[in-house]
């Protein structure tokens, strides 16, 4: 992963199942199930490749007003060939009976919820997971056809195709039952002491057959040096998705714990073990594991970079976990001469060596088995499957039925074979005239942003020049990589559902290794071109909008540029704003992590920052969670920079141009309406409950109602009063 750490997608963060959190991409909202698609390739860690996401492409947020199916099978689907059109500025979607100065939201959004209540095998629906649904309609197309052997097919193709053939084939996946962990569990029960861990977790995270036991290991973009690529070293080792589940007291946080360790027991049954020793293995797990998310970081300290700085060299690293080989690990996954490391959290590896000493052999070899049975799950045969989709999905995110087969093998195929896949779909989907019209949109707002950069009446002129600077290297990558990824050293075998994936994450683990000590590839995607996403990178400095986010409702050829610079023009100015952000502008152009702010910018920073967090902080996910919105803030503020970057330029774009009222719609309000309606969303309670602890962005209805109340624009297009809802007395600004 080259820059994980600080890549900022505008989705909100998928629910990592085996990954460790990261201050994460930035993307326009995240997309759900078990695993970022988008991470992964970012993702230092080994191990990601191997999960099969279990639930929906893009959790949404809802407001009050849920809509859930909670019973019942999903609708039928079937492969399609053309992609169905929506309009981005949708009458039907929209709740007449509402007043937009007082709940704007639920004026744009209001008919849609109503329509479009939540799958039952989804823990959310929005615009994104609707579009994102079809998306894998239509590539469930491009694969049917792809796995006929019988008709010719090129080396892509061949690909791609045999291993959507491998994950559909499940008579072959149960009869093989659990033999696919059988190597690693004999490995696990060959260590005859705890000096062994080291050897055996190297080839373990190599082979990705563990997910991140223990901790995260990998590759990432120097912090100090924005040219390079060392190793990076990270904290790791739960089962649940994030540290503050094993340390909150409050009643509901207990209960998914208590399910958690039964969830533990079961997979343990399911390898053979008495439901007895399963119990107590059980206990040993979710011990380990306590202790080792106690010494990880939250997510908000995890948002400073510097928290996360600590080059050591491999003297260093051996003196802070004495009891860990790390010869016998480092030549384990092939990296033997490795010397530079970022140890991103050094406290959490002396509590690794502590609980090497303190803990037996026979209770490591336990928290091992769990780890590898957990990251193989979904790749099991039936009674595997449902078991971890009745914890992860139906019990933490309150999701009732498994997502059918054909969906789980289309993302798998987009994650292991994302832009052998993305090349078949870019060339179905995306023409020269939508990438033309995207980067003038793109270059447009760069424009506005740097006229308000220039106007700011609180920033110096020493700082404003760094800024410029800063924005004038930004890199616009639109669509699809320039040089696409070469697989033809992975084998994928069709038949072979265990040994294609094995191999997928063999592959993806030496790919992601042997970036360690050469300098970064700018020309590197972190989202795969089918995804519908987008997202900002702080240390490449780049913003990516792969192929599958311009397509209708979110970029409509077919609309006038009103609704589409609300929409697609709003999600530029936003991942444009998040170079600019509370975290964004700790780093400078190149990448690098430089302070470029005078003293007294950066105080003037930190109070407009103060006015969004306060703002944020006030709004309800659900029951009485609050926004925490140290979490958010960076999210926050690119929501509220970007839309107004993107008026701005719409602005001076349509000067010339006479506009007219359409539908009864002044061009203004149809900009705001257009802008609002790509956060139209249904979300269930559990998963609300989830995201208020893991996701940096705020619930949609907060994203609409909360950009609006601050921006005079859209008060006087919709001649909202003082003292009215979606008029703050109080407006907060900071881009
Ligand atoms: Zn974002």
């Amino acid at each position: 992963m080259t820059h994980a750490e600080f890549l900022h997608m505008f989705l909100k963060p998928f629910l990592p199942k085996v990954v460790p959190v990261l201050p994460g991409l930035r993307a326009l909202r995240s997309v759900g199930g078990f695993m970022t698609r988008s991470r992964l390739r970012f993702g230092l860690l080994l191990i990601v490749i191997l999960v099969l996401a279990q639930a929906p492409p893009q959790p949404t947020r809802g407001g009050e007003s849920l809509q859930t199916s909670s019973a019942g099978e999903p609708a039928e689907k079937h492969p399609i060939h053309t992609m169905p059109y929506s309009p981005s500025l949708d009458l039907t979607s929209m709740d007449h009976t509402a007043d937009p100065c007082v709940d704007f939201y639920q004026y744009v959004c209001g008919g849609w919820m109503k329509n479009n209540p939540i799958p039952p095998d989804q823990a959310g629906w929005s615009v994104y997971a609707k579009l994102a649904d079809e998306n894998d309609q239509f590539l469930w197309g491009i694969l049917e056809e792809a796995s006929d052997a019988s008709r010719p097919r090129n080396a892509s193709e061949q690909k791609i195709g045999d291993l959507f053939q491998a994950c559909m084939d499940e008579p072959a996946i149960e009869k093989l039952g659990a033999a696919p962990l059988e190597p690693g569990l004999h490995e696990i029960a060959a260590l005859t002491s705890k000096s062994e861990l080291a050897g055996y977790l190297g080839h373990e995270h190599m082979n990705a057959r563990g997910g991140s036991a223990v901790f995260g290991f990998g590759s990432a973009q120097d912090f100090e040096d924005a040219s390079q690529v060392i190793a990076f070293a990270r904290a790791g080792g739960l089962g649940l998705p994030d540290r503050d589940y094993y340390t909150k007291t409050d009643p509901r946080s207990q209960t998914i714990r208590d399910q958690y360790i039964v969830h533990v027991q079961r997979m343990f049954v399911l390898l053979r073990d008495s439901p007895a020793n399963a119990a107590t293995e059980a206990q040993t797990v979710i011990s380990i594991e306590t202790a080792l998310a106690q010494k990880s970081l939250t997510r908000v300290e995890k948002r400073n970079p510097h928290n996360l700085l600590h080059k050591m060299d491999r003297a260093q690293l051996k003196a802070i976990t004495p009891d860990f080989d790390w010869d016998a690990y480092l030549t384990g996954i092939g990296l033997g001469s490795v010397q530079k490391f970022n140890v991103t959290e050094p406290e959490f590896y002396r509590e690794v060596n502590s609980l090497i000493q303190s803990e037996s052999l026979d209770d490591w070899k336990t928290y091992l088995r769990w780890h590898l049975a957990h990251a193989w799950a979904p790749y099991l045969s039936t009674s595997f499957q449902e078991e971890n989709f009745d914890f992860y999905s139906h019990k933490l995110r309150g999701v009732a039925v498994m997502e059918p087969r054909w969906k789980r093998c289309v993302r798998l195929v987009d994650r292991n074979l994302g832009e052998a896949l993305g090349q078949v779909f870019v060339a179905r989907t995306f023409g020269p005239d939508i990438k033309a019209r995207t980067l003038k949109m793109t270059r447009e707002i760069e424009a506005a942003m740097e006229d308000d950069l220039k106007n700011l009446p609180w920033m110096s002129p020493e700082t404003k020049q760094q800024a410029l600077e800063k924005l004038h290297s930004i890199v616009n990558k639109i669509g699809y990589p320039d040089k696409w990824r070469d697989y033809s050293s992975l084998e994928i075998v069709r038949g072979d559902f265990a040994g294609s994936i094995r191999r997928s994450a063999v592959f993806e683990s030496k790919r992601q290794l042997a970036k360690i000590g050469k300098p970064v590839d700018r020309g590197e995607w972190g989202m795969t071109p089918p995804t519908v996403n987008a997202y900002y990178d702080s240390q490449t400095n780049d913003i990516n909008f792969p192929a599958g986010v311009l397509q209708p409702p979110l970029f409509d050829p077919k609309e006038d540029d009103a609704p589409n610079y609300g929409n697609t023009g709003g999600t530029i100015g936003h991942e444009l704003t998040h170079g600019f952000d509370d975290e964004g502008r700790l780093f400078d152009g190149k990448g690098n992590l430089r302070d470029w702010w005078t003293k007294e910018d950066a105080a003037q920073f930190d109070e407009r920052i103060a006015c969004v967090r306060e703002q944020y902080a006030g709004y309800v996910v659900v029951d009485d969670i609050h926004i925490n919105s140290k979490l958010t803030s960076g999210e926050d503020v690119a929501d509220l920079g970007g839309t107004l970057l993107a008026y701005i330029a719409w602005k001076k774009a349509t000067e010339a141009q006479k506009m007219m009222s359409i539908d009864g719609f002044t061009p203004d309000q149809r900009f705001f309406i257009g802008y609002a309606q790509w956060a139209c969303e249904n979300e269930r309670p559990e998963n609300l409950r989830m995201h208020a602890m893991t996701d940096p962005h705020s619930p949609g209805r907060y994203r609409v109602n909360g950009i609006v109340s601050d921006l005079p624009q859209f008060q006087r297009a919709f001649g909202c009063k003082a003292g009215q809802p979606m008029v703050r007395a109080k407006l907060c600004r900071v881009w």
